[in-house]
């Protein structure tokens, strides 16, 4: 039975940085490489393996345990494969290395990590006695969670279907029932171009947008405050991108920027285009506002009283559920008929840094209580 540290280890050396974050053809670009180790693994320990093509050279790995019995429920286990690159690209980011209870490496938490744990786990399950009579478990290596989430998209698109998606994260070994979206849009201020000279005959688009951005970020972040979400808090505003003008001699004509808008359960995102349309226009601001995100990125509100993710939490210890800021692979299988939660070892705050850990108590933690709920289960 290979143990979890030394599947992440083994995950850690094959670079599997999201194409999206790197020049074409790259050689660390891409999850198949992982995507092929972990199918040899799960194949040599009696799980059915199928790599599935979702994207041309990326495809999703899904190893499935069947239960001893007629099939009557399916678990789905649901990390990613991919990782992000880094400012310092250096080979020692795929140089697993142990120290202090801790490995680090590209991927360490997020989420080379979950996937390690719930490999290990459902190969335990495999290999040994008390596997789930009626229950089907298949373990998803998606792809894209880092960009625009292929492997999760590819997965709905083909109407996969299961009873709970566990999908991993790092989120401390708690498990996640909400998040928040993540919505971006465009909004661009139109002028009138002149000579800098007499800056009287244009109407300068910069100037205009200068009155936006601080609306958005004080008086509608403010708004936004005020209505808090229990588990989320409130909703957030940030100006990420301002482009305008070409030269200090010319009114300038146009002005733009990219906001991001981190949105709450309820929230849709034509209902929070035209809340901040409205806002403006109260505010006597014209601009026009547009979305920048090429798919959907939906919060996640899943019911937390469902039998399932109640027996989860039960294995977990917990009594309330938990929310967390950021957006994952959980909100596009739950809108896809999937009711999912997001759990993993390893803290967000480790995520995307250069020297990115995991603490190998929590890996092995997460590998027992992943193992102890699937044997729970009938
Ligand atoms: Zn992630």
């Amino acid at each position: 039975m290979i143990s979890a540290e030394k599947l992440l280890a083994e995950l850690i050396v094959l670079p599997t940085v999201n194409p999206a974050f790197l020049a074409p053809g790259h050689p660390w670009a891409g999850e198949k490489r992982a995507a092929e180790y972990l199918a040899a693994v799960a194949a040599r320990g009696g799980l059915e393996v199928e790599l599935e093509p979702a994207v041309s050279e990326r495809p999703i790995l899904l190893a499935t345990c069947r239960p001893s019995g007629k099939v009557r429920q399916r678990i789905l286990l649901a990390p990613h494969l991919d990782t992000v690159g880094g400012d310092e690209n250096t080979e020692e980011l795929f140089q697993p290395r142990k120290a202090g209870g801790r490995l680090f490496g590209r991927g360490a938490c997020d989420t080379k990590g979950s996937a390690a744990a719930m490999m290990s786990a459902l190969l335990d399950l495999a290999g040994n006695p008390g596997r789930p009579a009626h229950t089907e478990v298949v373990f998803a290596g998606l792809i894209d969670e880092e960009n625009q989430q292929w492997g999760s998209r590819h997965l709905v698109a083909r109407r996969f279907k299961a009873d709970l998606g566990i999908v991993g994260e790092p989120t401390s070994l708690r498990v996640v029932t909400a998040h928040k979206g993540d919505l971006w849009l465009q909004l661009e201020c139109r002028g009138r171009s002149a000579h800098g000279a007499q800056p009287a005959r244009g109407q300068n688009a910069i100037h205009a947008m200068a009155r936006v951005v601080a609306s958005l970020e004080t008086g509608y972040a403010d708004f936004l405050k005020r209505r808090p979400h229990p588990l989320l808090g409130p909703a957030t505003i940030n100006v990420g991108v301002i482009e305008g003008g070409q030269q200090p001699n010319i009114v300038p004509s146009r002005c733009l920027i990219q906001v991001d808008r981190r949105t709450l359960p309820g929230e849709t995102e034509s209902s929070v285009r035209r809340e901040i349309a409205g806002w403006l226009r109260r505010q006597g601001l014209v601009c026009s506002c547009k979305n920048a995100k090429p798919v959907e990125c939906l919060p996640l509100a899943t019911d937390p009283h469902l039998p399932l993710v109640r027996q989860f939490c039960e294995q977990a210890g917990q009594h309330e559920p938990r929310g967390v800021e950021y957006f994952c692979d959980a909100s596009v299988l739950a809108h896809g008929g999937i009711p999912s939660v997001v759990f993993g070892p390893g803290n967000i705050a480790q995520a995307h840094t250069a020297r990115e850990w995991i603490s190998l108590r929590e890996l092995e933690f997460a590998r027992r209580l992943i193992l102890r709920f699937l044997r729970s289960l009938p």
